[in-house]
């Protein structure tokens, strides 16, 4: 079955200033708002709470489009749909600390891979709905893949900027997907400059991080399948692999909006930023109690996807992991990659290195006493495993000699 068809009531009223409060016009093409901050969905939650119920939620199809009222897309011919299946949440027992429960919810089983998807389905649906031709976007691999895909699909135009060094896989699928890739020798936020200083000679569309106001949305879907798969009673500690950290801020936008409609209660998880000890400026924000985070210098680490140096939401992470009691921490890539071969080898669980590093965070802090190991955890797998280069694997065997067997 496919609810992509039905038509439902949206209850988008505007767009709203993460940081400055102040309103803009939904309907219409925009950006960021007037102080160069996202710009966050707002809804009449009201109407929004009295026109669904759980009941009439579970009844729905299994994908993301089920949560059709908590969503922007005003027309259902708008959207651009790969099949955003509801993806599973995995216990791991063997890894668990302690008496809470740990669990992994599997990103990777998305269109394209990753949960990019999530945030890109949506932002090319409302381009298409908005009649935005052509796209550009600065990214770190998946970003740009899950762009390429939808936005084919649509039939818009995309052009892809990503760091040299970005893993060959990504690189290649963007291309294989019907966009203009480009290697650029430096990081994801030079990568921004080029998509950004293009604007007016190549009239595109500049589809950054969070300086669009769909993605979120997108991300947010995730917040709520969360909720519901856990009977609308969330786990205490929630980590996540933070970039851009449009996930973060959109599970929290979700948290909130269903506290609003009366849909959860009590409360809400610690939302807890990971971050690579090579490219860490929330946790260096949080630390410092900034609420403002500042550019890191010489970002690096295995795990592509959050090595971002600057992040325009950067506010919005600090505020989601402050107003929610979590806190943002690093792990070094040591740690991500013994995380992802004891989740493999252990759990038969084979984790993106971004997931690894929150794998690899739970274990750290809940030595050092952040985290109790009686709390219930999530840990976020954003991306198939299999995207990523893996240690090698190349012992032969001669199949016209005798086999070793006594040496196997
Ligand atoms: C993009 C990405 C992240 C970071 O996500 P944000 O929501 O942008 O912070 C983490 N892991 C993977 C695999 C990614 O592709």
């Amino acid at each position: 079955m496919d609810n992509t068809n039905v038509d439902r009531p949206t209850f988008v009223t505007h767009l709203e200033c993460g940081l400055a409060g102040d309103s803009y016009e939904a309907d219409t093409v925009q950006r960021l708002s007037q102080a160069g901050k996202p710009l966050l969905v707002r809804y009449d939650l009201e109407q929004l709470g009295a026109s669904i119920s759980k009941d009439a939620l579970a009844r729905r199809p299994s994908d993301l489009w089920r949560y059709r009222e908590f969503l922007p897309v005003r027309r259902s011919e708008n959207i651009v749909s790969l099949g955003e299946v509801l993806t599973p949440v995995v216990a791991l027992p063997r890894l668990q600390a302690g008496g809470g429960q740990l669990y992994v919810k599997d990103e990777g089983r998305l269109p394209t891979g990753s949960f990019k998807a999530r945030g890109l389905c949506m932002a090319v649906s409302m381009a298409k709905e908005l009649g935005i031709r052509r796209i550009a976007m600065p990214t770190n691999g998946n970003a740009g893949a899950a762009l390429a895909a939808y936005a084919s699909r649509a039939g818009i135009e995309t052009y892809v900027f990503c760091p040299a060094d970005t893993p060959e896989i990504n690189v290649r699928e963007i291309a294989a997907q019907g966009a203009k890739v480009w290697r650029v020798n430096g990081l994801i936020n030079d990568c921004g400059r080029i998509v950004g200083q293009g604007v007016e000679t190549m009239q595109w569309f500049d589809l950054s991080t969070l300086k669009e106001p769909y993605r979120i949305e997108g991300k947010k879907t995730m917040g709520l399948e969360l909720a519901e798969q856990f009977s609308w009673k969330l786990p205490d500690v929630i980590l996540y692999p933070t970039g851009g950290g449009t996930g973060l801020i959109g599970m929290w936008k979700a948290f909130n909006e269903l506290k609003q409609i009366g849909w959860i209660d009590g409360p809400l998880p610690r939302m807890v930023a990971v971050q690579a000890s090579g490219c860490a400026p929330m946790v260096q924000a949080y630390d410092a109690g900034e609420e403002f985070a500042t550019l890191w210098q010489d970002a690096h680490t295995v795990a592509a996807g959050i090595r971002v140096p600057a992040a325009v939401g950067d506010f919005l992470i600090l505020r989601a992991v402050r107003e929610s009691q979590g806190f943002a921490t690093a792990v070094d890539d040591q740690a991500i990659l013994a995380a992802r071969e004891k989740a493999a080898t252990e759990e038969g669980f084979l984790m993106c290195p971004e997931g690894a590093a929150t794998l690899a965070a739970y274990h750290q802090e809940v030595a050092n006493g952040r985290i109790s190991p009686d709390e219930s955890a999530v840990l976020f797998n954003c991306a198939t495993g299999l995207k990523y280069p893996l240690p090698p694997a190349d012992q032969t065997i001669d199949c016209t000699q005798p086999v070793p067997y006594d040496t196997l």
